[in-house]
């Protein structure tokens, strides 16, 4: 069994405590790796390292804008040259089909790295046009040391999306990843190590959300806070950030509006329905979990969807020919059980799914069936509350208003979808539907050039594109007075 160290100013060290927790396949419950408890101890010298890269070397120095943008690239390149290695640990451990980790998150991870890397040397303030004999302008400066806690269920992207802005930037920075699947992070760390970059840039620390995550949302010698997880945690981790008043973006859940009119593409709108709701198993923060119908397609959509759906090959997830792997755990699975026990005691109707499959060779995994329920409101618990599982609720509308009343009415407001030929709906949907995500004619698509985060109680600030790197830095004004005249004063 693999033993992993954590990867602490600059090199692969035990935890303090010399404590381990296991990392386990969710397709047969094998131990497949010993990873470090870390604890407050670890933490604190991961911070210091980091706090004296920072202020004792020229890291994030605007000198090093080029190094900066180099070495990211050279991680972008080295992640490429192991994508095969990668996506098999990513789905060992977190049971996402290698199809997804192969095709889809090695891929993006890379190219998050890439994107960063041309953004690191593009840094910059402007000139103000004050109406006075001065010149005034702002500089862009790093925020220090930056803490980052990813969620199990994209792990390498998480590993990429908090730490390469933060590295452009010219911060430095302290990376939890989940517990749950914390290797990805660890094998990144062994290519952030094999490129050069220098000690205690990145520090990644592995343990529990309390004994590490906490503390790191509470230090008062980290600057900022970048979290993605659910929305109860995000609470407890802006609480800590509080300590400090450290800068925080949430990245938190969602119950995302698909909404299909009748005058759209059928079989694209059916195809991305599916892969909306059914994609990593449905734990997807951005997964369409509700599916609004109008209702001249529903009867059609739904008899195509459910039809698709029952042909998901469920499966192990290193099969390229599996459509989904396992939920993370059995705690997970057993949640998404009660849901859709709730769904079938509540009078929803059951389309297709709704039990553990009677597959023999999946009785190891924590599987669950694709399943879809038709909802008759949106009031309904199914509706209103994020599953993070693979359980879609269908909804019908009449008129355009009211798929945006039902698609507006949660606490939630990740990601939205609108299927129509008619530009000017499609444009007045994406106006007024209060969600961080709006696509048109296209589900799931996500980019490193694109900001990504929500509204509401699916959190606030960026991930990903420019606008990220606003909540990685921090704006200095300075003003600059050029006047020869006596200086104006109210005082003798
Ligand atoms: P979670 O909130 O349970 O855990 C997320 C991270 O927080 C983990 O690393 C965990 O160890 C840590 N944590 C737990 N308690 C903590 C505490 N008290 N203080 C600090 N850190 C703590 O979420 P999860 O189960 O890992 O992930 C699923 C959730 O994440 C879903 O709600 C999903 O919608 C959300 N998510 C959001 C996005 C997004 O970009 N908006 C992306 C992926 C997942």
């Amino acid at each position: 069994m693999q033993e992993y160290q954590q990867y602490i100013n600059g090199e692969f060290v035990d935890s303090v405590s010399g404590e381990f927790f296991e990392s386990q396949n969710p397709f047969n419950q094998e131990v497949l790796a010993k990873i470090p408890a870390s604890t407050s101890e670890d933490v604190n010298l991961a911070v210091a390292a980091a706090k004296e890269a920072f202020e004792e070397t020229d890291w994030s120095d605007v000198r090093q804008s080029q190094t900066r943008a180099q070495l990211l690239r050279s991680i972008g390149a080295q992640i490429r040259e192991k994508i095969d290695e990668l996506a098999e640990v990513e789905s060992l451990d977190s049971g996402k089909t290698i199809t997804e980790t192969q095709l889809v998150d090695v891929h993006y991870a890379a190219d998050t790295f890439e994107y960063f890397a041309d953004l690191a040397t593009q840094i910059s303030g402007e000139v103000l046009p004050v109406p006075a004999e001065a010149l005034d302008f702002t500089l862009r400066e790093p925020l220090g040391v930056c803490g980052a806690i990813g969620a199990w269920n994209f792990p390498i992207l998480f590993t990429a999306w908090k730490t390469a802005p933060a590295l452009a930037a010219g911060n430095t920075l302290v990376y939890k990843p989940a517990q749950l699947t914390s290797r990805s992070a660890l094998e990144v760390a062994k290519i952030f190590d094999q490129v050069g970059l220098p000690k205690g840039v990145v520090n990644i620390v592995t343990g529990s959300g309390r004994g590490v995550g906490q503390v790191l949302a509470e230090h008062h010698q980290v600057a900022k806070i970048s979290f993605t997880g659910s929305t109860e945690v995000g609470r407890t981790v802006l609480k800590a950030a509080a300590s400090n008043l450290k800068k925080s973006t949430l990245e938190l859940g969602g119950k995302s509006p698909n909404i299909v009119f009748n005058d759209a593409d059928l079989d694209r709108a059916v195809s991305a329905a599916l892969t909306g709701i059914f994609f990593n198993g449905g734990q997807c923060c951005i997964a369409g979990s509700r599916l609004l119908l109008q209702e001249g397609i529903y009867d059609k959509f739904v008899e195509q969807l459910v039809e698709r759906t029952k042909k998901i090959k469920l499966g192990d997830p290193l099969d390229w020919d599996s459509r989904m792997g396992p939920m993370i755990t059995r705690k997970q699975q057993q949640q998404i059980l009660e849901y859709i026990e709730w769904g079938k005691q509540n009078g929803m109707k059951l389309l297709t799914g709704g039990s553990i499959p009677k597959n023999p060779e999946l009785s190891q995994g924590n599987f669950i069936e694709p399943t879809i329920f038709e909802a008759s409101n949106n009031d309904l618990k199914l509706c209103q509350e994020e599953i993070f599982g693979p359980v879609l609720s269908v909804l019908k509308f009449k008129t355009e208003s009211e798929a945006l009343q039902i698609a507006n009415d949660t606490p939630f407001g990740l990601a939205s979808a609108v299927w129509t030929q008619d530009i000017k709906r499609a444009l007045r949907m994406a106006k007024k539907i209060k969600a961080g995500q709006v696509w048109v004619n296209q589900y799931l698509m996500i980019s490193p050039f694109a900001p990504h985060g929500g509204y509401k109680q699916s959190g606030y600030g960026k991930d990903l594109s420019r606008h990220c790197l606003e909540e990685y830095t921090q704006i200095k004004n300075v003003y600059v007075d050029l006047s020869e005249e006596e200086f104006l004063t109210l005082y003798e």
